[in-house]
């Protein structure tokens, strides 16, 4: 047997022309009025100017308003702060989004805890959180949502499923394990003091995998036609590669999501839907 790969372009391509018809409708409720989505990039790193270029050129396709504040790395806390207050501030932005990491001059909390939680939509704000946590509305950010999108997709019952996800960080790890609760399955959640991860894994239906170490994965821990979704992402050389063993882990599992073009295409396509939905919440829109 050999697992079937699961592409979020294709996820992704079925959620732009959700989002493309709900415009639609959307524009004539309000009058005209289009969703806007303000940027921050602080400093010239290639790969947060590509991300960046990629969230803006998505946001056109799909009509929204779109604003890039870019500053050079040196800039001090408190303007990156002042930039984050004006977004705040402007009507016709609904999401913003600062490009990390940050330059070690700035506080990213401070940075994060200065937007405003209804325009938060990458849903990190401390009030995003919380509310993911105690299981109310909230912005769930976009890889974590990337990957029940997937699920979503293979027609994934998950209630009563065992889910091992391994990573236990703020933005990847921990929000999976609350999405995966919260469609009542039982989270297992594995980092690097994990004594025996082979062990743990082998007990998945589902193993997510986040940690960014290529090849952590291997298929002798994984459980016959269970689930595996590789988020990992490390470049090695000019390939960029997954923490999932590929050859090996193919063989048992029944999907598997591959690196590139798994859950790494879906992420942008996430932050115009969290825009989407900041933009209804302020038209008071279901
Ligand atoms: P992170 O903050 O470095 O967290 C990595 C996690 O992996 C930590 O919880 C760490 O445990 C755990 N870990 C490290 N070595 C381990 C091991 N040998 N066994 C088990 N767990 C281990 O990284 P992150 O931000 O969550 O990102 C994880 C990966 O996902 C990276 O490759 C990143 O590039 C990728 N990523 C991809 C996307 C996408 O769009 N596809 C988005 C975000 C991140 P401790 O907590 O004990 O240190």
């Amino acid at each position: 047997m050999s697992a079937k790969f699961v592409y979020g372009k294709e996820v992704a391509t079925t959620i732009r022309s959700q989002i493309v018809s709900e415009l639609a409708t959307l524009k004539e409720l309000t009058g005209g009025d289009v969703p806007g989505l303000g940027v921050v990039l602080v400093g010239e790193d290639p790969a947060s100017r590509a991300y960046v270029v990629g969230k803006q050129k998505r946001g056109k396709v799909f009509g929204y308003h779109s604003v890039v504040r870019h500053v050079p790395a040196d800039t001090k806390q408190k303007d990156v702060l002042h930039l984050i207050e004006e977004l705040n501030e402007d009507d016709s932005i609904h999401g913003i989004l600062v490009q990390l990491p940050l330059p070690d001059q700035i506080d990213e909390k401070a940075v994060i805890d200065a937007i405003n939680h209804k325009k938060d939509v990458d849903g990190f704000h401390p009030r995003n959180v919380g509310n993911l946590v105690s299981g109310k509305d909230s912005f769930i950010p976009c890889t974590p949502n990337a990957c029940m999108k997937i699920l979503e997709h293979i027609h994934y019952d998950l209630k009563g499923k065992h889910v091992v996800v391994v990573g236990r960080s703020n933005i990847v790890g921990k929000p999976i394990s609350l999405l995966m609760l919260r469609q009542h399955a039982t989270v297992t959640v594995c980092h690097s003091n994990t004594p025996d991860l082979a062990a743990v894994c082998r007990e998945g239906d589902v193993v997510v995998v986040a940690v960014g170490e290529p090849g952590l994965i291997t298929g002798d821990m994984i459980k016959k036609n269970a689930v595996v979704i590789d988020v990992g992402v490390t470049r090695v050389g000019e390939k960029l590669v997954g923490d999932v063993d590929v050859e090996s882990v193919k063989e048992v599992a029944s999907y598997i999501t591959p690196v590139p073009g798994g859950v790494g295409p879906m992420t942008i396509t996430m932050l115009m839907l969290n825009t989407l939905q900041a933009f209804k919440r302020k038209h008071g829109l279901k």
